[in-house]
């Protein structure tokens, strides 16, 4: 099998003209067509001439992979679905909302964190990603052209695959990439502390931690991750740091109906949260088969996210979308077709 190019940073590319005795300007040449224009073809390289797209032909491919299916919901929100090159398969959302389009990319095939609520989870894990197979989700969309924000919050946990992720961050917010401000960016985790330690230090992206419960206990059945990265330890890393207004910390809160949704939830998510900038999105949970757990009623969230607010923690309420077709959150799975 070729190797891609698609998914290598500039310096590698440096080393590939290098190796194949190509000047090195033809390394940011080759990072252009690949990160900034519309083409998915080698031989659509217009300023290379064609011996050095025929060398490159020889050793290498472009490395988009199409989508082989495209599902549309009833509120705009697309879900594709890619190949990978392990012949598996990952989803990939597209939001569209009034002023942006938001894909929610994949960093891994299946995932191995056991969150009960989540359909991925029921798929197990299945592989990782390259940085050139999450760069292929916003590389191979129809919208691709038109992406304003990308959210690392589709199926897998993004720092169990920590290397591929910050390889594809690097890849779209330098200028040699996609140039996409790492502020329209949002990596989302569990909680996986060394990896958030790390991504805090190398990237300038967003990050959002999954909450879903402030009480040990509980956090552990619905988290398994709980046992090993408790939150109390994931949020005191995070007040350790000064991250200015560059930088926004958020946190996911699926809110399951008479489980997270208790007064002494507030006043444990207030102490737990005391003196940290943040915000709270409150997210409704969409049933998973086999798992016992319910949405509660619009009322029931609007007072909860009124309680957080008057206890002084800045929450909102996330809009679902993609619901009729599988794509809204935690609803990412390709078991039947892996
Ligand atoms: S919620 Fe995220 S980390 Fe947990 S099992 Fe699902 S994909 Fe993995």
């Amino acid at each position: 099998m070729k190797e891609s190019l698609l998914g290598k940073t500039l310096a590698e590319l440096e080393e590939l003209a290098a190796e194949s005795g190509l000047p090195k300007f033809t390394a940011r040449q080759i990072a252009d067509w690949l990160y900034k224009k519309d083409i998915y073809s080698i031989d659509e390289m217009s300023n290379l001439s064609k011996k050095t797209r025929d060398l490159l032909n020889k050793k290498y491919e472009f490395g988009t992979i199409p989508p082989t299916k495209v599902q549309e919901s009833t509120d705009g929100t697309k879900k594709y679905l890619f190949p990978t090159l392990q012949h598996k398969f990952i989803e990939t959302a597209m939001i569209p909302e009034r002023d942006r389009k938001t894909v929610c990319v994949s960093s891994q095939v299946g995932c191995k964190m056991g969150c009960m609520f989540c359909f991925t989870a029921k798929q197990g894990f299945q592989g990782q990603l390259s940085a050139g197979e999450i760069i292929n989700q916003i590389k191979s969309i129809k919208e691709a052209g038109e992406i304003t924000n990308i959210v690392y919050m589709g199926m897998g946990e993004p720092f169990d695959n920590l290397e591929q992720v910050l390889k594809s961050i690097e890849i779209l917010t330098s200028d040699w990439g996609f140039a996409i401000s790492p502020h329209r960016i949002t990596v989302s985790t569990i909680g996986i502390i060394p990896g958030m330690i790390t991504f805090l230090d190398k990237s300038r992206a967003h990050l959002a931690i999954s909450l879903h419960t402030p009480f040990n206990n509980e956090r552990r059945k619905l988290m398994p991750v709980q046992a090993i990265y408790a939150i109390e330890e994931v949020v005191a890393e995070i007040k350790r740091r000064d991250f200015g207004r560059q930088r926004r910390i958020s946190f996911e809160y699926i809110v399951f109906e008479g489980l997270n949704d208790s007064p002494q939830h507030v006043k444990e998510l207030a102490k737990l949260l005391n003196g940290l900038k943040c915000r709270i999105n409150l997210i409704r949970f969409h049933p998973v088969p086999g798992v016992p757990l319910k949405n509660p009623s619009d009322k029931v969230i609007q007072e909860f996210k009124d309680e957080l607010n008057r206890k002084g923690i800045l929450t909102t309420v996330r809009a679902s979308r993609g619901r009729d077709i599988y794509a809204a959150c935690g609803l990412l799975s390709t078991k039947e077709i892996a």
